[in-house]
């Protein structure tokens, strides 16, 4: 995936530099109301990666040692780490076989009596079924972190994703379709919640290091509990406002992109591209297709075959339970989420990526599978 930066993104970097304010300062401030009020939500605490948004957000929840934390497998495994960081245990629920995100079904599934939060992911953007996960936690007492890294742009009904979580966590990667090289976001309507996340990202002091450079008197802070180095730079905060502005005509065109994949590949047997949800639109950060027995090659002779024409796909999205990070941790099977992961892969989408670029990744497809 090639982010979009250009000479925009470029001069706003060096302008903060010039401006002699390198770490989170204004920029920071002002990318926070930015991109919160683009999300729909109250507050935005910019940090320095969609992990450490995850951790903040744990924190902020009053997850702990001992508590349980259902999460999808089907995710970069950075939101199964989330849980450790706390001292939880991450327990692996499976997901809806169409869209690859947790359902209520799958998360009743495995809850006990120290069941404390769910982690829902928006899966490659697709956005998950905000009324019911959201109402579910509600009935049951337990927390809930949205994991939007993969979000940005995405629309649950009406609304974008972000509008009324309790915390939702964002990613700024590069893999992303809003990048500041490594960054990230934690949004919230909870002033409370919103007011400690920025003193545990700056080691929990209860004056920030701007608001003491910007006053007059001498200010003494004192450190009300044990935080973390976790912000943001105003350098990269001066390009994720540039790539603010670029959110909308990215999705615009993703999903351009999107529609031409699904017309072109409607009639191959076997293969299934992803689609948006009767509720939601997805911006298509990931365009995946999953292949079924129908279809003729394996998953990962038809990565070889794209391969050898040119064409970078990548594999499915990952499985945490099926890493030796997470061999200690009894997962029964989770068969919606082992087959999307094994059987599925990501075809290329980009930005600038032309229909002659494209018609090439398709021809592929349609001389293996057509009729
Ligand atoms: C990218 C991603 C993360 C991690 O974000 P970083 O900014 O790379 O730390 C977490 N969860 C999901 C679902 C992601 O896609």
């Amino acid at each position: 995936m090639i982010p979009w930066l250009g000479e925009e993104e470029a001069e706003a970097a060096a302008e903060a530099v010039r401006s002699g304010w390198v770490a989170q300062g204004p920029r920071v401030a002002e990318f926070e109301r930015a991109f919160a009020a683009e999300v729909g939500a109250a507050h935005g605490v910019a940090v320095s990666s969609g992990t450490t948004a995850l951790h903040l957000g744990l924190v902020a929840l009053g997850v702990k040692a001992g508590d349980e934390v259902v999460v999808p497998s089907l995710s970069f495994i950075a939101t199964a780490n989330a849980a450790r960081y706390v001292g939880a245990t991450p327990v692996f629920a499976d997901v809806d076989p169409v869209t690859g995100n947790l359902t209520p079904e799958t998360i009743t599934a495995v809850l006990t009596p120290r069941t404390r939060a769910v982690i829902l992911v928006h899966q490659g953007g697709v956005p998950a079924d905000l009324d019911a996960l959201r109402g579910l936690c509600a009935d049951r007492g337990l927390a809930l972190l949205e994991d939007a890294a993969c979000a940005a742009g995405v629309r649950y009904r009406d609304q974008p994703v972000g509008a009324g979580a309790q915390v939702a966590a964002w990613s700024f990667h590069p893999r992303k379709l809003l990048t500041t090289g490594e960054g990230g976001m934690v949004t919230t309507d909870d002033a409370e919640f919103a007011a400690r996340m920025r003193r545990l990202r700056e080691h929990g002091m209860n004056v920030s290091a701007a608001d003491r450079h910007a006053s007059t008197k001498p200010v003494l802070e004192a450190y009300l509990e044990t935080g973390f180095n976790y912000r943001m730079t105003d350098i990269q905060a001066a390009v994720g406002l540039v790539q603010l502005r670029k959110l909308a005509p990215t999705v615009a065109e993703r999903r351009r992109l999107a529609a031409r994949y699904q017309r072109e590949l409607a009639d191959i047997k076997g293969l299934t591209p992803v689609t948006d949800p009767e509720y939601g639109q997805t911006n298509y950060q990931s365009f995946w297709v999953h292949l079924d027995e129908r279809f003729p090659v394996t998953r990962d002779d038809l990565l070889l075959r794209l391969s050898d024409a040119g064409v970078s796909a990548r594999r499915g999205i990952m499985a945490a339970h099926l890493e030796p990070a997470y061999a200690d941790v009894s997962t029964p099977r989770l068969p919606a989420t082992e087959d999307l992961s094994l059987n599925s892969l990501i075809l290329p989408v980009f930005h600038g990526m032309t229909d002659g670029q494209q018609d090439r990744v398709v021809a592929v497809l349609k001389g293996l599978g057509g009729d």
